[in-house]
């Protein structure tokens, strides 16, 4: 079933069969799938998609597997709920939040990245993968393997927040916490896939993790009757996600499966990592790397891998980024909980926080419809809310104590 001819560089173009690779063997930079578009629009109509289960596979001739996958089969299809309540407090149009806080079976995105990696370590035959994460991918990538009975080893910051350590435990993958920051762990993960040729699948399994973010721009598009958003804000750590969500909606486009124009792409980070936006409001495409100083650890990523093609995504689309500081995250997260019933993580908060940010820049106008991409579930960085909600004074069980209360 693969449509997949190769496995190309981003940046000289170089081709590279497919299998595990560090990057471009000439230049370094990421490698993408290079697909047979002619052979994909003859096997696979947009009608028969509809047809199929809610899961990402349904979108299966654009992923970059050469078999049907064998596990993580029932990752994707998110919810994506509209909140109004947003659109007046932002001034636009319509504002719709993506909620992967509720993806299986790990509470974020990275669910869908990691059925991509997985299945494709298994087809070239690894019994062991792992990666360096921020907390989220561990979750994923210690359920996921959990799953397929693989072997994973997965390398975390030693300050994680305790509900991303006890998500990746509970598993049973052999766990190395690592005194380091998440680029230096990365660095070590890189030299440990070269030794031991493990799956790790960020880094060389990246050309195929990559693409299962593409997911959230077809679910987004079918969701909305397939039709593109005119824009969407998304948290950045990488820059892998925002760079696909792009790709993605430009291959629905190419596949004549919604009309353009792509939505216009806006990153956000928090101010204590902000690689990526610095770059984008220098119109810059180099990244330099920063020391994280941040409460948001699933985008403390401070030298990111897509950053420059991120910053490409965002700037050829007419988007923009934005920084917002710790103390706006947390009313970002507390304004979708009462706004939109929905609780998110630290990164959903950077995200509604930037869309602030970006609505009274002039960013978003009052005809914009808005998709906010809300990545990972609240419940597990808590920390981010201590002493921010109460939880009210203790009565005793009868209707005089709670007469004094109303
Ligand atoms: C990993 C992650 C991101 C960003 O992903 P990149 O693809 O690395 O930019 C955003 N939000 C959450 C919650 C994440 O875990
Ligand atoms: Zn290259």
């Amino acid at each position: 079933m693969s449509f997949v001819l190769s496995l190309a560089c981003r940046r000289c173009g170089t081709e590279h069969e497919k299998g595990a690779h560090l990057g471009c063997a000439a230049c370094g930079a990421p490698l993408d799938p290079r697909y047979d578009w002619d052979g994909i629009a003859q096997a696979v109509a947009r009608h028969d998609v509809q047809l199929r289960p809610r899961t990402i596979w349904r979108y299966r001739e654009l992923l970059p597997l050469d078999a049907p996958p064998s596990t993580s089969l029932h990752v994707g299809w998110t919810p994506l709920i509209e909140v109004p309540q947003l659109a007046d407090l932002l001034g636009v149009g319509r504002v719709w939040v993506k909620v992967e806080g509720v993806s299986f079976p790990s509470l974020s995105f990275k669910d869908r990245v990691v059925a991509v990696a997985i299945n494709k370590a298994l087809e070239l035959g690894m019994r062991t993968v792992g990666c360096p994460s921020t907390g989220n991918l561990a979750n994923a990538v210690a359920a996921h393997a959990a799953a397929a009975g693989l072997d994973a080893w997965v390398f975390i910051p030693d300050t994680l927040e305790q509900g991303k350590t006890v998500g990746t435990i509970v598993y049973r993958p052999s766990v190395v916490r690592v005194h380091g920051t998440y680029d230096e762990i990365n660095r070590l993960c890189r030299d440990a896939a070269v030794r031991y040729g493990w799956g790790m699948v960020n880094i060389n399994l990246r050309a195929y993790y990559g693409e299962g973010s593409k997911t959230m721009a077809f679910e987004i598009a079918e969701q909305l009757g397939w039709r593109a958003p005119s824009a969407i804000v998304t948290p950045m750590a990488g820059g892998s996600l925002v760079t696909k969500l792009g790709k993605g909606f430009g291959e629905l486009i190419r596949l004549g499966w919604i009309d353009g124009p792509a939505p216009r792409l806006f990153g956000a980070q928090p101010v204590g990592c902000a690689p990526i936006v610095t770059a984008v409001q220098n119109g810059s495409e180099t990244i330099t790397p920063v020391q994280p100083n941040t409460l948001v650890r699933s985008l403390a990523i401070g030298d990111p891998v897509d950053g420059p093609w991120a910053t490409r995504a965002i700037l050829e689309s007419g988007g923009w980024a934005a920084a917002v500081p710790d103390p706006e995250m947390v009313e970002g997260i507390t304004m979708l909980a009462e706004f939109g019933g929905i609780f998110a993580e630290t990164a959903g908060g950077v995200t509604v926080a930037a869309a602030r940010q970006l609505a009274t820049e002039g960013w978003l106008k009052a005809d914009d419809e808005v998709v906010l991409c809300s990545t990972g579930n609240g419940l597990k960085t808590v920390e981010a809310l201590d002493g921010v909600v109460s939880t009210g004074p203790v009565i005793g069980p009868n209707l005089a104590d709670l007469e004094r209360l109303l």
